[in-house]
């Protein structure tokens, strides 16, 4: 059995303490141990009062992203047999107010989320069974559909640091979700909201965001959107 070390950034708002890092010694008996697995054995053994989030453990509902030795990462699948040392350096999601610890105050990328209406809008009323899609219209959303709101590519994009109204990688992603659904009815509003002063042309093509834990690329959604809103420009209609 060895030891790792977490070296975890601590903040305590309510306590007019400055933030600093904290080490804990946590061991792992080489099965695979998760940071999460960590996080869980510091909080049950060594300091009740660490504070994170975590629900599904397995890297669905979003809620243990946090960074990680250097990137974005998802606590739940992230092992630390992954690190070639045996010290794991986590902060907690940049860009989005600490409330303590490892948590944070989600409410503004939520707020960017909602406004870009995350769910289908059909032109029709709703048929007797569903919405009928070919396979190839399936298909075509593969590239976007898998996106866990961990807010991942949000907090490593340096733009969401420096304008505070940018809509973000993610809820470009999202758009470009249902601008590629053809049972959805709403291609233009929403083509509109990505089209605006804090929309995908305030991205500077960084690429910091391609560091989502589910594989999707928000990158190439973002470069999808421009051109669908140049397509709008040059040729009319969506
Ligand atoms: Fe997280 Fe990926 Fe969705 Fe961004 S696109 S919020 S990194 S799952």
């Amino acid at each position: 059995m060895a030891d790792v070390t977490f070296n975890i950034l601590r903040t305590d708002p309510d306590s007019g303490r400055k933030p600093c890092f904290q080490k804990f010694t946590v061991p792992d008996d080489g099965t695979g141990l998760t940071v999460l697995d960590g996080l869980n054995y510091i909080l049950e053994n060594l300091d009740g009062s660490l504070a994170f989030r975590s629900s599904c453990r397995s890297a669905v509902c979003g809620s243990c992203a946090m960074h990680i030795n250097g990137r974005h990462r998802l606590a739940c699948n992230t092992q630390v047999a992954l690190f070639k040392t045996p010290e794991v350096t986590i902060r907690p999601l940049a860009h989005v107010e600490v409330e303590k610890d490892l948590c944070v105050n989600m409410d503004k990328f939520w707020e960017k989320y909602e406004h870009v209406t995350p769910y289908l809008i059909p032109g029709s009323p709703p048929p007797e069974k569903e919405r009928i899609q070919s396979q190839e219209d399936r298909e075509e959303l593969d590239v976007v559909i898998d996106c866990i709101q961990c807010a991942s590519c949000y907090s490593a994009c340096p733009v969401t640091l420096s304008s505070n109204e940018y809509l973000g990688p993610a809820a470009l992603l999202k758009i470009d979700r249902f601008v590629r659904d053809i049972r959805d009815a709403a291609h233009n509003q929403r083509l509109d909201k990505a089209d605006g002063p804090y929309g995908a042309w305030r991205c500077h093509s960084v690429f910091a965001c391609q560091c989502c834990p589910k594989e999707l690329d928000p990158p190439r959604s973002i470069a999808y959107v421009k051109r669908r809103l140049m397509r709008r420009r040059l040729l009319g209609g969506e």
